[in-house]
């Protein structure tokens, strides 16, 4: 716990608090005092006394009203209006005895006297947790109670001046020991609010700690996946990579195995090629792979299929669930897809467009022992293709008896 804080907190909330009892004090305290003076003037005028004190009393209501209203504009920062209102109350309140007296003489001042002896005790109630404002409300009638008391020159006056001192006394340390009891309950509740906020302050710093963990996991994550991904893919055609065909080709005949699924793989290689790049150049060549990538990129239509480029100029389609038939169906289509789209190839001994051998193979539940050299019936069944001709799909079981036929 920060000493310092409490002391400052402590100190700066028992001031608002005090501030806050005090005006509410003084504004209930407004009707009592000016009916007290009332009754003090109507005394002094029925008997005829000195009927000319209204004329304080009018004063005196005046400079309590003004006093309310400039607290009430001042809210928060309403010390300098209390004090001064209190101060002039004070001041008032201490006339009237010295004016009764000065005007009728001091033994007719009695009625003035206690009066005004009321009023400060009362003040003394209400504004005794602050020293300041109890003072400023009681001390100028202390003061001219006992110059009234003196004045007098009687032993009762004596006696009067003697005591007021001691009961003003007594007030004082009746106040000082409620303005204790009141810090003690204000350090209190300062203490559990600062407490509160070092909690809820740990607490903020405990969840900040936690975000920017979940953030760099977060960052670790991402690029660990970049890095992933980046070793799966190909770089010139963006589809996956041998490395992750691989990986891929093995986990999926595992897969068909154990599921009994038939499984299904498609090469392709580019017609020519090689004539190709040596026509229009790498550059030109490299444009031709990409297109080719992008076409069976897009003959991938379910969540499990795969277009992969496996060597320079040759691609795999990988095609779980799919059976044989299903999956010469497919290259057949990628096969006229991409003749038709009439990328010029005059190198070619086919036609003058680029093409593509496409070979098939599959394993199926009832043929599960295949599944071993499906890479190399596939293999078998392109290397058939481009016997055949060129731009046609071939099937790896028997000669062409489960090709699809080229045009
Ligand atoms: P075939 O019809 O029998 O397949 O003949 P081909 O010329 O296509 O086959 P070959 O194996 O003789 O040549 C393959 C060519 O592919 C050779 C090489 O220049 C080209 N190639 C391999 N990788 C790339 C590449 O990344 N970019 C480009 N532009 N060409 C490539
Ligand atoms: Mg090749
Ligand atoms: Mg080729």
């Amino acid at each position: 716990m920060n000493a310092e804080r409490v002391e400052w907190g402590d100190d700066d909330a028992l001031r608002r608090a005090s501030l806050e009892l005090l005006v509410r004090n003084a504004r209930s305290g407004l009707v009592p005092d000016l009916l007290i003076a009332a009754l003090c003037c109507a005394f002094y005028s029925v008997t005829g006394l000195a009927p000319g004190l209204w004329l304080w009393w009018l004063v005196l209501a005046l400079a309590r009203l003004a006093g309310q209203r400039v607290m009430r504009q001042r809210g928060d920062d309403a010390r300098g209006a209390l004090l001064a209102t209190l101060a002039v109350g004070g001041l008032l309140w201490g006339l009237v005895p010295l004016l009764v007296a000065w005007l009728v003489g001091t033994d007719a001042a009695f009625a003035a006297f206690l009066l005004a002896a009321g009023i400060a005790i009362a003040a003394f109630g209400s504004y005794g947790i602050d020293a300041r404002a109890a003072l400023f409300a009681t001390l100028p009638i202390a003061v001219a109670i006992v110059a009234v008391a003196l004045a007098a020159g009687s032993l009762a006056g004596y006696a009067v001046a003697a005591a007021v001192p001691l009961l003003y006394a007594h007030q004082c340390v009746v106040a000082v020991q409620a303005r204790r009891v009141l810090a003690a309950q204000i350090r209190r509740r300062v203490e559990s609010e600062v407490l509160a906020a070092e909690r809820s302050e740990r607490a903020a710093k405990a969840t900040a700690e936690l975000d920017r963990r979940l953030e760099t996991e977060r960052m670790l994550r991402a690029s660990r996946d970049r890095a992933e991904r980046l070793s799966s893919t190909d770089a010139l055609t963006g589809i996956a990579n041998r490395r992750y065909f691989d990986k891929r080709l093995r986990a999926e005949v595992s897969r068909a195995f154990r599921a009994r699924s038939p499984l299904s793989l498609v090469l392709a290689d580019l017609d020519y090629f090689k004539q190709y790049n040596d026509l229009y150049g790498h550059p030109q060549g490299d444009e031709c792979l990409r297109a080719f990538a992008g076409l069976l990129e897009s003959y991938c239509r379910r969540g499990g299929d795969l277009a992969a480029r496996v060597g320079g100029e040759e691609f795999a389609l990988l095609l779980p669930e799919t059976d044989y038939a299903a999956a010469c169906h497919l290259a057949e289509q990628a096969r006229a897809a991409f003749d038709a789209k009439g990328i010029l190839h005059e190198g070619s001994q086919v036609k003058d467009n680029a093409t593509a051998s496409f070979g098939v193979a599959s394993v199926t539940p009832d043929g599960l022992e295949a599944g071993e050299g499906l890479l190399a019936q596939a293999d078998a069944a392109l290397y058939r293709a481009k016997a055949q001709g060129r731009n046609r799909v071939a099937g790896a079981e028997g000669p062409d008896s489960r090709a699809a036929a080229a045009p």
